[in-house]
């Protein structure tokens, strides 16, 4: 069933291999014609604007664009128990991990009388985008959610598409998510639409009466969406901090003879049923268990709930099994696509996976599958996609972090460096930077 690239005997350079490789890719820039009036119109008129394009986009119109607490509280109280408390058990090994990442100031005593400081300061708004549109995704919630708060970020408000069946509403899963990691602010807009709102704010003149109708603008996004959201990102970058541009969902696994076939073929289909774009990749130097997987997946694909979304997915260009001489090969194939997700499965996995250069997260051995990381593992799911891997990291306490420079020297510690400071300032041409420093010694002389 999937296509395949064989690269046995052959020694191709970095180019020829990412020329070679199985790859999607949405094109963000088709979109971008459709979705900057909406950023425009929401930039100008706010809520109001954002409430119609909803009603075009998603066919319903809520009161107000902020959901009411005891709409969000209720939610909680509808929800499945056995769903609550896997959400609680997600949310739990997700604070272990992620309160780990917490960054200390550093104090770094450069010379006698003068030290520099880097102080972490938290993102003091953040939106949170959730998707809303084809599936739902509580586990999202928890994924952005969970690091903003271990960072420390004060002010949370989350942004998920309204649902008509839900009375214009997000749809209860998330509520009732955002209800368990305590988040009270949030707001039932999607798309486009709810991007723009978060980046410029508004009035809910629908709730005018309330005084919680005010909509702050906030100073960063996050999450994942489609590609209206990430040419709505791409938009308001700058006015706005955002995370990344998330592209299809991907998995790559990295397999010797010694993987079982039936497991790689499940754990393909599992991210190939995100998305029809989304990549399933398996590089192997075993051709006996390219075909294997083959056969695995033809009678596991025939059984799966969402066989026609992931028959696509896997026929389409962007999935396949790369056949390579060996290890080494394959390891040069997986740092060259720089998945999203990579599993290791083969002899001695961890030592291989020590090996990775490239990867959103590495996934080792048979028993720590990428099902396990979009909930439970503790890890984050929100990843670097198409190869950025290469050069970005996914979501973290880090994203939500802002390094700041304290820079304390007293005049014994300047005065022992002046002369560099203007003998460069002279060097640069511009002398009124020495003059700050000799302005400051008795005589104008530094
Ligand atoms: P979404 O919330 O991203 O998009 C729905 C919104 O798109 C609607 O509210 C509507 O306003 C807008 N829209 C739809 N059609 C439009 C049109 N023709 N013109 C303008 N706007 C339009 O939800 P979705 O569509 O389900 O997409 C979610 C995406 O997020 C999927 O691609 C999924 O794979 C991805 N995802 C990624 C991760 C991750 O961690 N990487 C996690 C969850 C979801």
């Amino acid at each position: 069933m999937l296509a395949r690239t064989d690269l046995r005997g052959t020694a191709p350079t970095l180019a020829e291999l990412r020329r070679a490789l199985p790859r999607g890719g949405t094109d963000v820039n088709a979109v971008l014609d459709t979705v900057a009036p909406v950023v425009h119109a929401v930039s100008e008129q706010g809520a109001d604007a954002a409430l119609g394009f909803g009603e075009k986009f998603d066919g319903v119109r809520p009161t107000s664009v902020r959901v009411p607490a005891a709409v969000v509280a209720d939610a909680l109280d509808r929800l499945d128990p056995a769903v609550a408390d896997a959400l609680r058990e997600s949310i739990g090994r997700a604070r272990m991990v992620h309160a780990d990442q917490r960054r200390e100031t550093t104090r770094t005593q450069v010379v006698d009388g003068g030290v520099v400081s880097e102080k972490w300061i938290p993102v003091r708004r953040v939106g949170l985008y959730v998707p809303g549109g084809n599936a739902v995704y509580p586990s999202s919630v928890i994924m952005n959610v969970v690091p903003a708060q271990e960072a420390g970020v004060g002010s949370l408000v989350i942004a998920s598409p309204p649902q008509k069946e839900f009375g214009g509403w997000p749809h209860p899963t998330i509520l009732a998510a955002c209800a368990l990691l305590g988040v009270d602010e949030v707001w039932a807009v999607g798309g486009a639409q709810g991007v723009a709102l978060l980046t410029y704010g508004g009035i809910d003149t629908d709730a005018a009466d309330d005084p919680r109708s005010v909509l702050d603008p906030v100073d960063l996004i996050t999450g994942p969406g489609n590609i209206y959201v990430t040419a709505a990102k791409r938009l308001c970058r700058g006015v706005v901090g955002i995370d990344s541009e998330a592209g299809p969902t991907e998995i790559a696994i990295l397999a010797d003879d010694s993987a079982d076939p039936g497991i790689l073929a499940s754990d393909l289909i599992s991210q190939a049923e995100h998305d029809v774009l989304a990549a399933s990749v398996l590089v192997t130097d075993s051709a006996e268990l390219a075909d294997a997987v083959d056969e695995a997946l033809d009678a596991q694909v025939a059984a799966t709930k969402h066989r026609e979304r992931v028959t696509t997915a896997l026929s389409g260009k962007q999935s396949g099994i790369v056949l390579v001489d060996d290890l080494e090969a394959g390891l040069a194939v997986v740092d060259a696509y720089a998945a999203e997700h990579l599993e290791i499965q083969t002899r001695e996995a961890a030592a291989v996976a020590d090996r990775v250069h490239n990867a959103g997260a590495i996934f080792v051995g048979p028993y720590a599958p990428v099902s396990l990381g979009d909930y439970c593992a503790g890890s984050n799911h929100v990843l670097p996609t198409s190869g950025s891997a290469r050069f970005a990291s996914g979501l973290s306490v880090q994203t939500f972090l802002k390094g700041v420079h304290v820079i304390d020297y007293d005049e014994a510690a300047l005065r022992d460096v002046a002369d560099h400071v203007v003998t460069l300032a002279d060097a640069e041409d511009l002398p009124g930077h020495g003059d700050a420093i000799k302005q400051r010694f008795v005589g104008g002389q530094a």
